[in-house]
């Protein structure tokens, strides 16, 4: 079997990639076995020193990697170049902390002397998504490797030249064969690799249909799996907030990445008093966004990735416009191209606000109280997390508790960053990746007792 990657701006082909027949795939289990017995006894000053240059490595080539991303699923290369630079940072990140994050935990009892000592699990297998083709990989695999674990990689096969790419940054900065692989290969085998005895844990970034579907034969076999799924974040602004602040972080916060991003602001909910500015400078901020051929540097929007997730959107514009939303920006659709668009007067019944859309539609919602406006960011059946605009900010800090998310951001956009934990709540998930917490998802706590 042939997967094929297609440029979605103009339909032209990528790349060809072979699929690996059952003995090739078995082969790879097997090195991610053998891997793992070497790799997890080296000195974790080898590992940090190899994720370093990992680091390096994607540096020194990010303009080739970001042009592939671009190719294949059609981001600006202006945010392909950033994503680069943010997996660079996450390489950097745990080779400075891996040590810190990993070291002993002596914990006194009548022991001589008893401590938690960190160990890899295995190897960890990590089904990705296409919309941040080098970011959800590294993000999983930079803790994952340099804690000693081994990772082997199913990607999305829209994105497999990106597959290809991510192990060439592991072989070209000097981590031994088989720690870390990409496996080009549909997601029919998944119970296959779950099911290997070597495979001790499974991470996944993508659909909630995705993400049910491979827990369930994750907890069939009894292991562990960490979910990271979509979004549909809230975006509340309160009538005190710098409006201007606001207006500009919103349209970063939903356009981002043509809008295929799970912590994507959604739901601008808005206090009535400041609704028809906010919407009015949103609205015009947005007709402003260069849309266009996503390989141009000032390129701000480029088409979906696919043509049915444009068309997944058209539906839920359209439905939404017949239950009474307000069309005040784009609404078009032209294959993979989605316009940017305004919906106002959105209600709790419509797609655009029960259902995640990922693609650049914004809707507005207006609300008269600020209780309102909690209880309308609560009627969602994900939790990534809430952004809140105001200029007291002591006074939000007292809204904390009422967000079920598993982050809140005062006066920022809602975004991943190494230094801090990121996952979700309800269905956007479970586990937490970045950070310590994300280094531990992996980790075999092992108790060590000394009469
Ligand atoms: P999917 O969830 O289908 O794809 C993500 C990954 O999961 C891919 O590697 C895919 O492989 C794999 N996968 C899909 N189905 C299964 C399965 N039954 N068993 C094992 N692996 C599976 O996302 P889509 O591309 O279809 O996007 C649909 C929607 O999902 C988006 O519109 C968005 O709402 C959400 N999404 C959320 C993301 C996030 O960041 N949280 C990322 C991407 C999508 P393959 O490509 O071979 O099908």
């Amino acid at each position: 079997m042939i997967f094929k990657s297609t440029n979605p701006y103009n339909d032209e082909e990528v790349g060809e990639y072979s699929a690996l027949t059952s003995e090739e795939l078995n082969q790879k289990l097997s090195d991610s076995s053998s891997a793992f017995k070497e790799w997890s006894q080296k000195p974790l000053s080898y590992r940090m020193k190899l994720i370093k240059k990992a680091g390096d490595v994607l540096r020194d080539n990010r303009d080739e990697y970001a042009q592939m991303i671009t190719l294949e699923m059609g981001k600006p290369i202006s945010e392909a170049k950033s994503e680069i630079e943010k997996c660079a940072w996450v390489c950097h990140y745990y080779a400075e902390h891996a040590q810190e994050f990993l070291s002993d935990e002596h914990i006194k009892t009548e022991a001589s002397t008893s401590f938690v000592r960190h160990d890899p699990m295995g190897t960890i297998f990590a089904v990705m998504p296409w919309n941040f083709p080098f970011w959800q990989v590294f993000r999983f695999a930079a803790p994952t490797l340099t804690s000693g674990n081994t990772g082997l990689l199913k990607h999305a096969s829209n994105v497999f030249g990106c597959a290809q790419k991510i192990e060439g940054v592991f072989t070209k900065a000097g981590f031994p064969k088989g720690v870390f692989q990409s496996l080009i290969v549909g997601h029919d085998v998944t119970e296959k690799i779950i099911s290997h005895d070597g495979v001790g844990a499974i991470t996944l970034t993508g659909s909630e249909k995705a993400g049910s579907a491979v827990a369930q034969i994750a907890g069939k076999h009894l292991k562990k799996s960490l979910l990271e799924l979509g979004g549909s974040n809230s975006f509340i602004v309160l009538e005190d907030a710098d409006l201007d602040l606001a207006v500009k972080t919103a349209v970063k916060a939903r356009m981002l990445n043509s809008g295929q991003s799970c912590i994507a602001a959604k739901r601008f909910i808005i206090q009535d008093c400041v609704y028809e500015e906010f919407v009015l400078k949103f609205t015009e901020a947005a007709r402003r966004l260069k849309v266009g051929d996503p390989i141009l540097d000032d390129t701000q929007v480029g088409p979906l990735a696919r043509k049915d997730l444009a068309d997944e959107l058209q539906r839920q514009v359209k439905e939404s416009i017949k239950q009474g939303a307000k069309l005040l920006l784009g609404g078009h659709q032209n294959k993979c191209f989605h316009e940017p668009t305004v919906l106002g007067q959105v209600t709790r019944d419509m797609p655009a606000f029960r259902e995640e859309t990922f693609g650049p539609l914004a809707a507005m919602i207006k609300v008269k109280t600020i209780e309102e406006a909690f209880e309308l960011s609560e009627e969602s059946q994900f939790g990534l997390g809430v952004s809140l605009f105001t200029k007291d900010t002591l006074k939000a800090q007292e809204y904390v508790s009422k967000v079920s998310d598993a982050a809140l951001f005062i006066n920022e956009l809602v975004k991943s960053d190494p230094r801090l934990p990121f996952g979700g709540t309800k269905k956007s998930g479970y586990g937490r990746e970045l950070a310590k917490d994300g280094m531990m998802e992996f980790i075999n706590r092992k108790v060590v007792y000394v009469k």
